[in-house]
């Protein structure tokens, strides 16, 4: 820690002061135009800013370390830091230096924390939420509750969970930039730390934090929502936390705030962080939105529906219900080509009017902003008439009584502020001409004097034969005549010296200064009349609050429903049948995101079928690259949208009711998580295995891929069985998706009932393998392997001997337990991994260390010993 010099000068003590209250956060302290850092803070950040480590009192023994960065360009420093984890807290000039003597007062005006950014330049992205998560212990041992805030928006959402591990699934899927967790509670620690957010530790809130924190939620929770279903006491302490950490780094009030969602997570379609990165759901490959299955059917038109959008995808709903309002307001844009038209244009001005009104609420809008929300409250007028003027199915009814705007505020905003003013009331100019008799009366003297001023340079230019003469205006000097050089003889009496120049030399005179006097009061009175006015217009829209938040909000539900309706349109989607049985049924379904980015009309539609009684595991063969993987996640995505409320890329489809999908890559193919070890593959598929819901949907692409080819097919074929035989509820099948390409695992149609092989269809042409893209039932050929081989240029005898062993291979048909050792018998002699079966058991027993095995290894390793033994 760097020493603190002895004798504070007043200005440092006042810096000691706001730094304490700042905490652990880089304090910018505002020096005339230069925010200041000073002391252990310059000292972190200077390096990290690229800025220059200077001293203030070089000649003091202990010179105190400071940097700075210019006011006007604080925000990307700001902002740069907060990408890096950090906190920054902003102290500000509070007093007026004019009034007050001696130090002008200072405080701080925000805390910019990476979770409770309000705007771009804070770094946050205009069509993503910049989430902060409050963590605390909820009822249970396990219990733990999680709050959502959207500082920007006001968005509030509260979730109780009953285990610790379902919290941190939750967590991955908020994906929060900051997490507040209790201060040492090291189990939310570690949860939080897991989700890659800046954690944040806090003791719970006391004294006045506390109370208005307190009253504040009281005030949301006595809203609308029926008493009944309020949150827990641990709910409210988490709500609590999270509100007085808002307030304190926001320090606009918390008005902004809607009142909280309470939500649990069987509420919602449920995707793992794996599944979710490996259908892509909002983010593509490369981590941006690119790729996505939300970029694909996103034709949203503000950034707030795009945001919305984005939160349906993740949060699929499983009330039908509610799925199927959103599909009714989505077909009756669908089937309205002028009124979607219509919508679209009307609401593309709009903009982000939810950030927009989160910021007037909290005080945080300027002279522009008003202006902007003024425009967006005229356009939600024109989208009003538009809905009003249509038929409504209920989703569609209720934005449109949410979107009506307050009656004469835009009118009210429009007729005191200009069309375009400054953003800030101070810079002058805001309030428009004849809005305001007294501003009216302070402009023109304003102007007057300046056509004085102009009067009397002309006056005395004449007089004194000076043709250069002129009357300039400097800041610190204010107005003065100057004289060159070559001139100054000719400078008559009543011409007052003020400054040397290298030119030549400045001038006042009576009369100057007279008019310089009345200019400057004009200009202050009238500054002041313009923020007075501009302050009290800020309180009548603040006044409106709640309702424009409700229309911010009910506008960007209406843009998420629009673009839907124009990607169904455009993408030739069709509205899913969801309902609550069982069966699975898609006619020409289509991948949304591979179909995207291939050329128009390229893309092969398959059908696909699932249900529980007959044909309840669908194992799909084919060669690598034939679209096994691509029909895999097909299906998944279409299942999603239809929970999403969306319409879906098939001619048809009838979707049951799904809570959970799982879907799980081998370790060796999944491209997208990098890190992927066949131990993880495996970890994974027994939480899949473990977690069976009676409406899961299961996809399964090459798993058992990563090990050794008996290990890989064993597990892969235990996998199988498991899932064919599991009731998760009496009566409840798994649907699952197979791709595979162990041709031996079409054996498991033979043995289990439900099971039915599909495979991609290829064709062999000329010289080349046609991929038809076109998923047939029954299995694979398992010739495409050597075909490839040859096709390839393997040399002729390599593949002679090839075809061989193959059509040894088959005479077992296909590999029932039994049929495998058959064919692997006589094989022996080529190939170890055909030994005899006993002999193999014996060795491999003696090899077995179990006290190196993890339960699930154990497991799988003695499924394998059992097929062998079978086989013997
Ligand atoms: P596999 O998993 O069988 O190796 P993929 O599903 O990865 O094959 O598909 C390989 C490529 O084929 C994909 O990148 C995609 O471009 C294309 N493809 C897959 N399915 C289709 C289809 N139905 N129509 C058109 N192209 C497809
Ligand atoms: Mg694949």
């Amino acid at each position: 820690m760097t020493q603190r010099p002895a004798k504070l000068t007043p200005m440092l003590a006042q810096y000691l002061r706001v730094k304490q209250q700042a905490g652990d956060a880089v304090l910018f302290f505002r020096l005339g135009d230069f925010y200041e850092m000073f002391f252990e803070d310059a000292e972190r950040v200077a390096p990290l800013l690229d800025l220059t480590l200077t001293s203030r009192n070089k000649d003091d023994p202990n010179p105190i370390p400071m940097c700075g960065v210019p006011h006007h360009a604080a925000q990307g420093y700001v902002s740069r830091l907060v990408a890096q984890g950090l906190k920054v807290a902003i102290c500000d000039q509070v007093g007026d230096p004019q009034t007050s003597p001696g130090l002008v007062e200072r405080g701080l005006t925000r805390i910019v924390t990476p979770g409770t950014v309000l705007e771009e330049e804070e770094g946050l992205a205009s069509s993503e939420p910049g989430y902060l998560v409050a963590l605390g212990r909820g009822g249970g041992d396990n219990g733990v509750v999680l709050v959502t805030v959207e500082a920007s928006t006001g968005e509030l959402r509260c979730c109780e969970t009953a285990a610790s591990s379902v919290a941190r699934e939750e967590l991955l899927r908020i994906a929060p930039r900051e997490v507040l967790v209790p201060a040492g509670d090291e189990v939310l620690g570690e949860i939080a730390a897991a989700s890659g957010a800046a954690v944040t530790p806090r003791g719970r809130p006391a004294g006045d934090a506390a109370a208005d924190a307190a009253r504040v939620l009281d005030r949301l929770l006595a809203g609308d929502r029926p008493a009944s279903a309020g949150p827990s006491e641990a709910a409210r302490a988490v709500l609590e936390s999270a509100l007085a950490y808002v307030a304190e780094t926001v320090r606009g009030g918390l008005d902004h705030l809607a009142p909280p969602q309470l939500y649990a997570l069987g509420d919602h379609l449920m995707l793992d962080e794996r599944s979710r990165r490996n259908l892509a759901v909002v983010e593509g490959a490369g981590r941006g939105r690119h790729g996505s299955l939300w970029w694909a059917v996103d034709r949203t038109v503000t950034a707030m529906g795009a945001r919305r959008l984005r939160d349906w995808l993740l949060y699929p709903l499983l009330d039908l219900h509610a799925i199927g309002e959103r599909l009714d307001a989505v077909e009756a844009l669908v089937e309205a080509p002028g009124l979607r038209a219509d919508l679209a244009e009307g609401l593309r001005p709009i903009g982000d009017v939810e950030r927009l009104a989160a910021r007037i609420s909290l005080g945080r809008a300027g002279p522009r902003e008003l202006v902007r929300l003024a425009r967006a409250l005229e356009r939600a007028s024109g989208v009003h008439e538009l809905l009003s003027a249509a038929p409504r199915p209920a989703l569609l009814e209720r934005i449109a009584a949410a979107i009506a705007p307050p009656p004469g505020l835009a009118a009210r905003i429009g007729a005191l502020l200009a069309d375009a003013p400054p953003l800030t009331a101070a810079e002058g100019g805001a309030i428009r001409p004849g809005a305001d008799d007294e501003i009216d009366r302070l402009r023109a003297l304003t102007r007057d004097a300046q056509g004085l001023i102009a009067e009397l340079e002309a006056r005395e230019r004449a007089a004194t034969g000076i043709a250069s003469l002129k009357v300039r205006y400097q800041r610190v000097f204010g107005y003065f005549f100057e004289v060159t050089k070559a001139n100054l003889k000719s400078v008559p009496p009543h011409f007052v010296r003020r400054q040397t120049v290298a030119s030549g030399e400045r001038f006042t005179s009576p009369e100057l200064r007279e008019l310089e006097q009345q200019l400057t009061t004009a200009d202050d009175r009238c500054r002041q009349r313009e923020a007075a006015l501009f302050g009290e217009l800020l309180g009548e829209v603040q006044a409106h609050d709640a309702a424009l938040l409700r229309l911010a909000r009910e506008l960007a539900t209406l843009d998420a429903v629009a673009g839907l309706a124009t990607t169904a349109h455009e993408g030739g989607y069709s509205r899913p049948q969801v309902h609550a049985g069982s069966a699975l049924d898609i006619r020409d379904g289509r991948h949304p995101i591979v179909e995207r980015t291939s050329a128009a009309g390229c893309f092969v539609a398959n059908d696909a079928s699932l249900d529980e009684e007959g044909q309840q595991i669908v194992v799909l063969t084919g060669p690598n690259m034939a679209g096994k993987s691509t029909y895999l996640r097909q299906v998944a995505l279409i299942v999603l949208l239809a929970h999403a409320g969306s319409f879906v890329p098939a001619a048809e489809s009838r979707i049951p009711l799904t809570d959970r999908i799982w879907t799980r890559v081998g370790a060796a193919d999944d491209l997208v998580a990098g890190d992927s070890t066949f131990m993880v593959e495996m970890k994974e598929t027994a939480a899949i295995l473990g977690n069976l819901t009676p409406r899961t949907l299961v996809v399964l692409d090459e798993i058992g891929r990563g090990t050794s080819t008996y290990d890989g097919i064993a597990i892969a074929w235990a996998v199988a069985e498991h899932l064919h035989d599991a009731t998760p509820a009496p009566g409840a099948r798994v649907k699952t998706l197979f791709a595979t390409h162990f041709h031996e695992l079409t054996a498991l149609a033979d043995s289990l009932p439900r099971v039915r092989n599909y495979s991609v269809a290829v064709r062999e042409w000329k010289d080349d393998v046609l991929f038809l893209r076109r998923v047939v039932p029954g299995p694979a050929s398992r010739s495409y392997g050597v075909a490839v081989a040859r096709l390839a240029g393997v040399p002729d005898a390599v593949v002679r001997r090839a075809r061989d062993i193959l059509r040894g291979l088959e005479e077992g048909k296909g590999l029932g337990p039994s049929g495998a050792a058959r064919t692997r018998a006589r094989n022996e002699a080529q190939l170890d991994l055909f030994a005899d079966p006993a002999q193999r058991l014996r060795r491999e027993l003696a090899e077995l260390d179990p006290d190196a095995l993890s339960p699930l290894q154990a497991l799988t390793k003695l499924h394998e010993l059992a097929l062998l033994a079978r086989e013997g």
